[in-house]
């Protein structure tokens, strides 16, 4: 496996990889790699002859306030599981190279990245954005994998493959649990054993608003109070950010479910802001 740390050279490399007629698969990610990255990977190699994947803590995508400084790093684990996914390059940017001093061009989704986490997280959508485009940029991908887990993130990027015209196509793959249910994520290595069972309070409210769409219950405002319940009582500390109903493809906010209704959210446990969602219709 080839880990590449220059732009220059990732470009040089994606234009061999093509000039052989040899499609390009890419997985982008923040490392601390978990099963739902490494899920990714496998399906980008059944997509793509060459898969690359990046590592890369993207300083633009964290407020001020946010994690970026204690946000875990294994490179040298990250690296083997990476390569025993079967990705033949990894590609590890310095943000000095990526955002150097006099850095100035941003790449902005307008209406989707008001809702949901853009509420939350103003700057968010705009940092990923950006460096999503560079990504494909440098890497020239046919392929780009990303999860449900991030759902918005997915819808967001869809949008401006749209309206840039990248020519790839972009794969959404399900959100990969641990065996309770919790959605992995890299975040998940802030919590004790103990807040980690208690972080299960996500999942638990989100098989809650299925299991009553399964029922026949169609209210959004009912099947939200019933997880508010079932979140209070589990992890009695939690503070939600927010549930919401919006249609899968265009993020309206929904009343009363109908098919294609997804549910997300966001809550705060023990300091650590975890999201997550499920499709309901
Ligand atoms: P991150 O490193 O958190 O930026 O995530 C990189 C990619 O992995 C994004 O496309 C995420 O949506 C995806 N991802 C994160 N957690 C999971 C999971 N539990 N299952 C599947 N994909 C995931």
């Amino acid at each position: 496996m080839k880990i590449i740390r220059s732009i220059k050279q990732m470009q040089r490399v994606a234009r061999e990889i093509a000039a052989k007629g040899q499609t390009i698969g890419l997985v982008p990610t923040m490392g601390f790699l978990h099963e739902g990255h490494l899920s990714l990977i496998r399906k980008a190699k059944k997509e793509a002859d060459i898969v690359i994947t990046s590592i890369f803590v993207n300083p633009a995508q964290f407020a001020p306030t946010e994690d970026l400084d204690k946000y875990p790093r294994d490179e040298k684990g990250d690296i083997k599981r990476i390569g025993s996914a079967g990705s033949e390059i990894v590609f590890i940017p310095k943000a000095a190279d990526i955002y150097p001093d006099d850095f100035q061009t941003w790449v902005t989704v307008a209406d989707l990245t008001q809702t949901l986490e853009g509420e939350s997280r103003p700057t968010h959508f705009r940092g990923v954005t950006t460096i999503v485009a560079k990504l494909f940029n440098i890497t020239r991908p046919d392929v780009a994998v990303f999860g449900m887990k991030d759902y918005q993130q997915a819808v967001v990027l869809k949008q401006m493959l749209r309206d840039l015209g990248f020519p790839i196509k972009l794969i959404i793959a399900p959100t990969v649990r641990e065996k309770g249910g919790l959605a992995m994520s890299s975040r998940n290595k802030y919590f004790t054993p103990e807040q980690r069972r208690e972080a299960l309070c996500l999942y638990y409210a989100l098989r809650t608003a299925k299991a009553m769409v399964k029922s026949g219950e169609t209210n959004c405002r009912r099947i939200e109070k019933e997880m508010r319940a079932v979140i209070s009582g589990h992890c009695p500390t939690a503070k939600i950010d927010y549930i919401a109903f919006t249609d899968l493809n265009t993020l309206k906010p929904l009343e009363k479910t109908a098919q294609n209704t997804i549910c997300s959210l966001a809550v705060r446990l023990f300091k650590v802001r975890l999201i997550d969602n499920m499709k309901l219709s």
